[in-house]
């Protein structure tokens, strides 16, 4: 069925954000050193709709780090460009029940990274995004992520060296898939770039813009461009409905019913294809990396707004 009515959403939207505000249970991530600057107490909750309506609550306007949402962005810039068998065939689109940053899944596997939703995949799809040197391929990335939230979006410079420091894991995974033969840029350029991606600083609001333009088959609904291609924009959407939420991603096809992205700075997309996205955040993590908060509101607004693709009524 269709969405109920704009005042309804409105106040579906508050009555999730009222309902767990006071849910103190999670932790706010530390491996990359500044994120743990950020404040619990921040949730921030934004639908937009595929005609461009937007019903928000709490602090929606906070800025903080894109980290892994970026993955789904750039996989569907990627994929827009090199095609959708070219992404099967070159990173893979299976779920690794393992860790978002599992080496042993790309071992146990003869060198694959696997899917574009996990670090090993991510930094594989961001080589594939086409450009001359690594500043093109910045670029095409920053703007591509622009055209999806319909405005600029910058680096989060503090974020970026603190990440640049710290990311010898992001490291060693480049160098690994390159040893495999599974890396189209050097290693050091491929984690580089994947580290400022994930360095984008974007609000609750702007995650459900971005969403809601994969809502609305690749087409912005509050600028009206089209960023991606409906075949992409469908494709992107299959891979995070089996990867998007790290190794939980069953359990929240199960109890949720949406194609969803998260990461550990502490956001949520979750898209209803046709219909529109929601964007959370709040700082509190559970142990897969995924907000509580976040995931808790797009429960109740899966179940209240009537968006769980399963449903049939
Ligand atoms: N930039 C982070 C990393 O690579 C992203 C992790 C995440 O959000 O899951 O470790």
């Amino acid at each position: 069925g269709a969405m109920p009515g704009a005042g309804r959403i409105d106040q579906l939207v508050a009555e999730a954000h009222d309902r767990y505000s006071g849910q103190d249970d999670g932790t706010v991530a530390d491996y990359i050193p500044l994120l743990a600057e950020a404040d619990p107490a921040w949730f921030g909750l934004s639908v937009v709709d595929v005609d461009g309506g937007t019903h928000a609550a709490g602090d929606v306007d906070i800025a903080f780090s894109i980290q892994s949402i970026s993955k789904a962005f750039v996989f569907a810039l990627a994929a827009d460009e090199i095609g959708h068998d070219t992404i099967v065939e070159t990173v893979g689109v299976n779920n690794t029940g393992l860790a978002f940053n599992s080496v042993v899944a790309v071992e146990l596997n003869d060198g694959s990274p696997m899917n574009p939703m996990v670090n090993a995949g991510a930094i594989a799809t961001t080589a594939l995004v086409p450009g001359a040197h690594a500043d093109e391929r910045w670029q095409r990335i920053r703007d591509g992520l622009s055209r999806f939230a319909g405005r600029p979006l910058a680096l989060d410079g503090e974020v970026y060296r603190s990440e640049s420091f710290t990311n010898h894991r992001n490291q060693a995974l480049a160098l690994l898939l390159q040893s495999y033969g599974r890396l189209a840029i050097a290693p050091d350029e491929a984690t580089d770039i994947y580290t400022r991606q994930c360095s984008l600083a974007v609000t609750a609001q702007d995650l459900a813009v971005m969403g809601a333009t994969l809502a609305d088959g690749g087409v912005n609904p509050v600028t009206g461009e089209r960023v991606v291609s409906a075949e992409t924009a469908r494709d992107t959407l299959a891979l995070l409905a089996s990867c998007g939420m790290y190794e939980r991603s069953g359990e929240w096809l199960f109890e949720i019913g949406l194609p969803a992205k998260s990461g550990v700075s502490g956001g949520i997309v979750a898209i209803a294809p046709g219909k529109g996205a929601v964007g959370t955040f709040s700082p509190r993590l559970d142990e897969a990396g995924n907000s509580v908060r976040g995931q808790r509101a797009c429960a109740f607004l899966s179940r209240a707004l009537g968006l769980n693709l399963f449903a049939s009524a």
